[in-house]
């Protein structure tokens, strides 16, 4: 990466300055308090080092959806009172995201202080990449510090644009790891196993076609498997299948058997008959009519952990069955235990799919992380992340 990383600009000296870090600090609230804080740990490792550097740091992220006005249901308050928590140290949180009053926040900054702007999106123009806003969060920043791996894959006035408007730029400590790592997905030991899991063929349809013609081998579990059965012919009962994705998955199987890439599909299926954690189930190699297919079943739960054991480089992504529920999480644990266990390099991106790795406790025995979903989604389909490619474009032109 030809970015400017943060100890190339903590090396030139930060102490007094204003770093505007964009991160990604979008965590689910429940009843107002952060439930799960795992994006606001990830983000800890960027500021400390800056604010120990002297830096005034001006923190912004978004949170939640709210429609370009502000939604007091999205306030990143709570967020700040977490994040002081974690850091041991008091957090500033301003009320506005732009303008005076949050001019007025960044001008009280002592060295080494912090404050959290309000939620970006709560600005119209966030979304929409709008120059003006771009302009104005500038406006508050020495040094722009993108750190927001998650959100890097959108070009938004937070995570793009507003790289223009400032001189020094740099790419945050969470956003450097996640692309070194990935990048390994990209040009890896081979072989490489990719286990593909997850609710939809259609969110998940662009990276099967990117990865095919590239990985060994392509293990496929989740609710998307059934629309494969079903495009090869096998009966797929009331299993979720995506009627409209049925080409695709054909054409997915066609391109693995034209670049000779070993495609595997469940052999063995745990249905019910109803979508509900207590219907009784069964293990079964052909779904019948009337049931749904909820897990993969434990000869391919075998299959696919064997693959595991035998790859030198393994992403997955997606759960390969609905892992909420007891009944139909072992599909799903039996792959997160191979993945931990294997010697391979493995990473590990999607919400789900993390859940599904925490829950189990392993994550320490695994390679990578990824923070962000749709992110490393498209950064291993080979496709270029605007918040990383505006950091470029702004570190070479003040590098001539
Ligand atoms: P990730 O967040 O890891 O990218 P996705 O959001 O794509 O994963 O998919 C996760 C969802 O897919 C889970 O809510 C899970 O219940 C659902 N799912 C997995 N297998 C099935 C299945 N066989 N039938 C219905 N839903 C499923
Ligand atoms: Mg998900």
């Amino acid at each position: 990466m030809s970015t400017p990383t943060l100890d190339d600009v903590l090396a030139k000296g930060v102490r007094g300055q204003r770093v505007f870090v964009r991160a990604d600090l979008n965590v689910p609230l429940v009843d107002g308090r952060v439930g799960d804080d795992t994006r606001i740990r990830a983000a800890l490792g960027t500021l400390r080092k800056l604010l120990s550097g002297g830096a005034r740091v001006v923190l912004a992220s978004h949170l939640g959806r709210p429609k370009g006005s502000p939604d007091p249901a999205l306030s990143l308050r709570p967020v700040a009172e977490r994040l002081a928590e974690l850091l041991g140290r008091a957090v500033g949180f301003c009320e506005a995201t732009i303008g005076p009053v949050a001019e007025a926040a960044v001008a009280a900054l002592g060295d080494g202080e912090l404050v959290l702007l309000e939620n970006v999106r709560f600005e119209a123009g966030e979304t929409k990449n709008d120059p003006e806003l771009a302009r104005r969060l500038a406006q508050l920043a020495d040094v722009f510090v993108n750190d927001a791996f998650g959100t890097s894959h959108r070009a938004h006035a937070s995570t793009a644009g507003i790289a223009a408007h400032v001189p020094r730029v740099a790419a945050g400590d969470l956003l450097r790891s996640e692309l070194e790592h990935l990048a390994e997905i990209r040009s890896p030991v081979r072989p490489l196993l990719c286990l593909l899991g997850g609710a939809k063929v259609s969110d998940k349809l662009a990276v099967l076609e990117a990865l095919t013609p590239h990985t060994d081998v392509l293990c496929i579990g989740g609710a998307m498997a059934y629309t494969f059965l079903r495009a090869l012919g096998q009966p797929t009962g009331t299993s979720m299948v995506e009627e409209d994705r049925i080409e695709d998955a054909r054409r997915v199987i066609a391109a693995a058997e034209r670049f000779g890439r070993r495609l595997l599909l469940p052999t063995d299926h745990v249905v019910a008959e109803r979508f509900a954690g207590d219907a009784p189930s069964k293990v079964v190699t052909l779904i019948p009519d009337g049931f749904m297919a909820l897990d993969i079943g434990p000869e391919t739960a075998a299959r696919y952990a064997e693959e595991a054991h035998q790859a030198k480089t393994l992403f997955w992504n997606g759960p390969m069955g609905v892992f909420e529920m007891e009944a139909f999480a072992k599909g799903t644990e039996a792959v997160a235990n191979a993945v931990a266990e294997s010697a391979a390099n493995s990473i590990v991106g999607g919400g789900d799919s993390l859940s599904a790795v925490n829950k189990l406790g392993v994550g320490d025995r695994i390679g990578h992380l990824s923070t962000g979903g749709g992110a490393s989604l498209e950064f291993v389909q080979g496709l270029a992340l605007p918040g990383v490619t505006a950091l470029e474009k702004t570190a070479m032109e003040s590098s001539r």
